[in-house]
């Protein structure tokens, strides 16, 4: 591949490099609410009720907590175009990044990216999830969880979502020079 479909690709992520998914007035969900990693195959979000940090206004709004884009292709579509955790307020219109734990689930491509609010470093409960050498600790998983996949013990953990995209285009890029 030339540099040319680098920089197609970098134009793809460019709403995320404008900040969006830093916005200081991001709505925090509890980590401990929505740790993400359940070991489970499927889609998942669940409703919150939110308040909107611009207007005061509150609505109940989906905040995804797993995306498996092999059984659901059009949430990869949704997150590259920055739809997945957003607050979209119905009074003032404005919009908001949910800071939420997220899982990105290729089963196809065999791999996961999992985001956590960069908060959770100073979090001493998140910490006791992992095993010393950055996999996922399997207790209070579900038995049916070891046979899911390996890698799905291992995902590539990122506390930022515009290095989430970089690296699921990364691992499409590498995939797609693999093929030829
Ligand atoms: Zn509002």
């Amino acid at each position: 591949m030339g540099l040319h479909g680098w920089l197609s690709h970098t134009q793809v992520a460019e709403p995320f490099a404008e900040g969006y998914f830093s916005n200081p007035a991001g709505l925090k969900i509890p980590l401990a609410i929505t740790f993400a990693f359940t070991g489970d195959d499927m889609s998942k979000m669940t409703p919150y009720s939110l308040q909107c940090p611009y207007c005061g206004h509150t609505q109940e709004t989906m905040v995804w907590a797993s995306l498996n884009v092999t059984q659901d292709p059009e949430l990869k579509a949704r997150l590259y175009a920055a739809e997945i955790n957003r607050f979209d307020c119905e009074q003032c219109q404005k919009q908001t990044f949910i800071n939420a734990p997220l899982l990105y689930h290729d089963m196809t491509m065999q791999f996961c990216v999992q985001y956590y609010p960069p908060e959770a470093l100073d979090d001493e409960d998140f910490h006791r999830h992992f095993n010393a050498d950055g996999s996922v600790a399997m207790t209070g998983l579900p038995a049916s969880f070891a046979t899911s996949g390996e890698y799905l013990t291992k995902p590539h953990i990122v506390f930022d979502m515009s290095e989430m995209i970089r690296y699921v285009a990364f691992r499409d890029h590498v995939a797609e020079a693999n093929r030829k």
